[in-house]
């Protein structure tokens, strides 16, 4: 075991504040990085206020992050797929069985046994998985991803989570040219959304409450946008869409977007909002629209993500700032305040 520095909540009311935590030394699957930047999730803000109490309770203290790139500083005897120096990113995941159907099928993330980035019990060290607001982390190399050398590493990090949660959707529900694609709600993951559907060729029309990120969401590679708030807008809209991506963070009324469908439509939530979210069943009734949920992605298919990113010059549009910054990002968050993810520069910690 060796001390590493990270940020903490002592619990759901406390800001994150400086710790020095335990992790394991690398055993020979391993490989141990030392963290670069991490993305702040709005996933990480649900954890440490413990908004998902009933699905996934925080344990404390809790360390979020899950959208980490760093350089690896060292690996265990039977690593093949990294050496010391490689720049290597991790995501929503650490560990899974391996075994079972769906981790044969390549979706760790449906994995009963998975182990998540943080807050799920650690095998290794006991109590918690602690993430990434961190200086290292140490990995199972079968959950480490290579990063595309082009891209930069701030904007790559998001890619790790808000990337993949976004991509992954879009492929299984066949987004390409032709199709007439939504994206609600412009924060990390819209934006990420609107990046992927408008390289994937799709007709992208952005659904925003915030009529200040209109000529962003136009530069990031939307065709319109649709302030939803106004009502003739979206009328506009009724019936005509293919797939829409949920993407919102809070209560809000889904049913206004299941109306914009066409037959056969879907819409899907990668969205978690601690409450749930009321469906009218006959906007679903008619035209035969579907409502579904999806979560991340698995590790191959992340790692083909950040391959098209890396063909497509695709990173997050970030905000870099400094750990010591990270309880305000919050609170920015919260407000719809995030152009488009913030990205933690981790050197910060070195200060502390
Ligand atoms: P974010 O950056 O905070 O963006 C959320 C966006 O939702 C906001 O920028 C805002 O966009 C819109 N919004 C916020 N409050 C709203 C309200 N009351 N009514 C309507 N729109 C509202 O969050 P994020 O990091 O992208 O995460 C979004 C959600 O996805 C979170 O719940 C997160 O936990 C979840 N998530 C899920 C997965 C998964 O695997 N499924 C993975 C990562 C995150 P506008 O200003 O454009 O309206
Ligand atoms: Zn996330």
């Amino acid at each position: 075991m060796y001390r590493a520095k990270a940020y903490s909540a002592a619990s759901a009311t406390s800001p994150l504040a400086s710790t020095v935590i335990s992790r394991r030394d690398p055993t020979e699957h391993d490989v141990q990085i030392e963290i670069l930047f991490c993305g702040i999730c709005h996933s990480d803000l649900h954890t440490v206020r413990n908004e998902w109490v009933e699905a996934m309770p925080t344990t404390y203290p809790c360390i979020p992050g899950h959208e980490i790139v760093g350089r690896i500083t060292k690996i265990g005897s039977a690593v093949t797929r990294f050496k010391p120096g490689d720049i290597a990113a991790v995501g929503c995941m650490v560990d899974s069985d391996g075994t079972c159907p769906e981790c044969r099928a390549g979706h760790e993330q449906f994995c009963t046994n998975v182990t998540l980035t943080y807050n799920f019990p650690d095998k290794h060290l006991g109590g918690v998985t602690y993430g990434g607001y961190s200086d290292s982390v140490v990995v199972d190399e079968r959950f480490v991803l290579h990063v595309p050398p082009i891209l930069g590493l701030a904007g790559a990090a998001p890619l790790l989570c808000a990337g993949i949660t976004t991509y992954s959707p879009m492929r299984h529900w066949g987004v390409t040219r032709g199709k007439k694609v939504g994206v609600v709600g412009l924060g990390g993951l819209g934006h990420m959304g609107v990046k992927f559907a408008h390289a994937l060729g799709a007709h992208t029309v952005v659904f925003t409450t915030s009529p200040g990120k209109k000529e962003d969401a136009m530069r990031l590679g939307a065709d319109e946008v649709v302030v939803s708030r106004n009502g003739d807008e979206m009328q506009k809209h009724a019936g005509s869409f293919d797939f829409i991506l949920d993407a919102v963070s809070a209560d809000h009324d889904i049913n206004a977007y299941i109306n914009l469908l066409n037959r056969d439509g879907n819409i899907t939530l990668v969205g978690a909002p601690p409450k749930p979210l009321n469906v009218a069943a006959f906007a679903l009734l008619i035209r035969r629209r579907s409502l579904s949920g999806s979560l991340i992605g698995g590790i191959a298919e992340t790692q083909e993500m950040l391959d098209f990113c890396g063909e497509h010059s695709i990173t997050s549009d970030v905000e870099v700032i400094p750990i010591q910054k990270v309880n305000e990002a919050y609170e920015r968050l919260l407000k719809s305040d995030v152009k488009y993810r913030f990205s933690i520069d981790m050197a910060s910690l070195k200060s502390e």
